[in-house]
């Protein structure tokens, strides 16, 4: 039969049992906690990723592009175009803003900077410190210098040694549908 001192074995050793049993169970779910918060996380963190990479102009495809912007602003900023003398919304506006880009927004050109060349265009002596980007165009059997916004790689026109003397100099020669007159 069993003893008293064998009924307390029993006893302490299925508490302790249980006892082991709970705190095991409880080691792997915190485990698996872990790995979940850390999955989570890693899930965010690519989330994130993914999002600015959906936010990043220079990532855009031609199909985000062509769902974005008109067929005008398309055919201009995304495919070369430029849009015929003196038709453009801006070539003869003269009022105080700031021209951002028509494709992403980014700031490019001071109403102070722009002048009236009677080119047709908009004219520009000067852009905005870092704005624009600069490329050179051998297309129509010119050696011409295009310029584009620095931040989506949209083409905005081209840049010419014409502008006016007493400043840079310079002749930023715009698409109106490449740009918007933020007043
Ligand atoms: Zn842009």
């Amino acid at each position: 039969m069993f003893s008293f001192s064998d009924i307390m074995i029993v006893l302490v050793g299925g508490g302790l049992g249980v006892f082991l049993y709970k705190k095991l169970f409880k080691t792997k779910k915190m485990k698996y906690s872990i790995y979940f918060l850390f999955s989570l996380l890693l899930f965010s963190c690519n989330g994130q990723q993914n999002q600015k990479a959906m936010t990043n102009p220079k990532e855009f495809t031609e199909q985000q592009w062509k769902e974005k912007l008109t067929d005008e602003e398309y055919y201009i900023l995304r495919q070369k175009g430029t849009e015929r003398a003196f038709t453009g919304k801006y070539w003869d506006v003269f009022e105080d803003g700031t021209y951002h880009c028509a494709g992403c927004g980014h700031k490019l050109f001071d109403s102070e900077t722009k002048f009236d060349s009677h080119c047709g265009w908009p004219s520009f002596d000067k852009a905005i410190e870092g704005s624009v980007i600069y490329k050179e165009d051998l297309s129509f059997g010119m050696k011409r210098v295009e310029v584009l916004c620095a931040n989506c790689n949209g083409h905005l026109g081209h840049i010419f040694d014409d502008g006016p003397k007493e400043t840079t100099g310079m002749r930023y020669c715009i698409n109106s549908v490449s740009v918007k007159l933020e007043k």
